[in-house]
């Protein structure tokens, strides 16, 4: 098995086929699809510059089920890449069941005309995936995807269970524009628009959006404003850890951010109802889309560091009480720029991306199903981790923090 297609051309598709083709004993023919063939073919180029390694374009329509079943067969693909927006998860899931291919993404299911994302859906895809013997991947990026597997990991080798966890996202670069998202416009502020929800005792509390705000000294970034969030992974992991007594999720914006999605949010420019504008409807999100800079082009200005990871308490593995451990990565933005062109959010997506596409090419996570990842071994995945482009460390601290 070696042959992927990919679909979806944009920051995250621009690293993980870089990374895919610094891989070619993996990942021996790639073909990449998406709505605008130009952008395939930007990133083609990029490959060959870079890799040397030449691969295949398509248009496509991922909206369009049988042109992707009819792509998957005329590619050869065993394994289809999903790495368009969430408004695609079930489709493309039909086509990879249609066509017989295994299937894995980073984000999951979202209707694009309601502001709700939650994994019921995709995990209603088990028994069929099960019965074709197929294996399906989902949120493989780095939040949801690699925090998860850090989870699992720490759980596995550190600690008998989890009892509390706070996944911590703090993006430190800047890129010198006023208002810019690191990933696609339209997702990021839906998701951070949304009011916050955390795990706590067998229930979800919900507060308003951007609320709870904690100033926390991250590793090689500094003290940064984190604020409470509603993530997807908090409802996988506590579905599949059914000890966790408390999972929440921070995310990092500095004054500037806040201050304008609050204005925007405030004039109704994040509304996802169609409005009439001098007699066409617009989706005053999607046009806001249009008028932001392309996440893609932020890489040659972004400087400084990424830092994500997980801190857990739970009890300890040698019997003595419990212990809390601080798992993460840093990640450099110009350093990722260098490599591969992209900066360090896409480049953060993007080689978990590839690494767990790698797990299934190679057969590593092949269990018929829908799975998350903290279902899957962690480990194959973590050394890989080291090895592409994302080191990870982990340390002891004295008790969770109180936040
Ligand atoms: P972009 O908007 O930059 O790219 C999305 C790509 O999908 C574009 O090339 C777009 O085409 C294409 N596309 C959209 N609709 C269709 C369609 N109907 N058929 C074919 N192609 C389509 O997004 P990003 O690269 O920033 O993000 C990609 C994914 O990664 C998203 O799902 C995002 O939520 C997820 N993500 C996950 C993270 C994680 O850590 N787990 C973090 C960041 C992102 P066109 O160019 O024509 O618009």
């Amino acid at each position: 098995m070696n042959k992927v297609l990919v679909v979806g051309a944009g920051g995250v598709a621009a690293v993980s086929v870089v990374k895919m083709a610094m891989h070619p004993e993996i990942f021996g023919e790639i073909t990449l699809a998406s709505r605008t063939l130009s952008k395939c073919e930007d990133i083609a180029k990029n490959v060959k510059d870079r890799t040397g390694v030449t691969i295949k374009t398509a248009q496509l329509d991922a909206m369009k089920v049988e042109d992707t079943v009819a792509l998957i067969r005329e590619s050869g693909a065993e394994l289809l890449v999903n790495l368009a927006l969430p408004y695609q998860d079930l489709v493309l899931m039909d086509a990879c069941l249609e066509a017989g291919i295994h299937y894995l993404d980073t984000a999951n299911y979202e209707p694009e005309d309601e502001a709700k994302f939650e994994y019921s859906w995709q995990w209603a895809y088990q028994e069929r995936f099960k019965e074709a013997g197929l294996t399906a991947i989902l949120g493989a990026g780095f939040d949801p995807g690699v925090t998860s597997i850090m989870a699992t990991w720490v759980r596995k080798h550190k600690l008998d269970g989890i009892r509390l966890i706070d996944i911590l996202d703090c993006n430190g670069g800047d890129n010198g524009k006023a208002f810019a998202t690191n990933f696609n416009p339209e997702i990021n502020i839906r998701e951070v628009t949304a009011p916050a929800r955390h795990w706590e005792n067998g229930e979800w509390i919900e507060s308003p959006a951007m609320t709870h705000k904690y100033e926390f000294d991250f590793p090689a970034v500094g003290k940064k404003n984190m604020y409470l969030m509603y993530h997807e992974e908090l409802e996988s992991l506590s579905t599949h850890f059914s000890e966790i007594e408390r999972a929440r999720f921070w995310m990092t914006f500095g004054d500037a951010y806040i201050n304008h999605v609050t204005v925007l949010q405030n004039v109704g420019m994040t509304g996802i109802e169609p409005v009439m504008h001098e007699g066409t409807e617009i989706i005053p999100l999607q046009f806001l889309k249009t008028l932001l800079p392309d996440p893609s082009e932020l890489g040659e200005l972004t400087k400084g560091k990424t830092c994500i990871g997980d801190i857990i308490t739970g009890p300890a593995k040698d019997g003595e009480g419990e212990k809390t451990y601080y798992i993460y990565n840093i990640c450099d933005h110009e350093e990722c720029y260098a490599e591969v062109g992209g900066q360090a959010v896409a480049y953060t997506t993007g080689v978990p991306a590839m690494i767990g596409a790698a797990m299934v090419m190679q057969g590593i996570w092949r269990e018929p199903g829908v799975w998350n990842t903290e279902q899957l071994d962690p480990d194959a995945f973590m050394d890989m981790l080291n090895k592409d482009g994302l080191p990870w460390q982990v340390v002891e601290l004295d008790a969770h923090p109180e936040f």
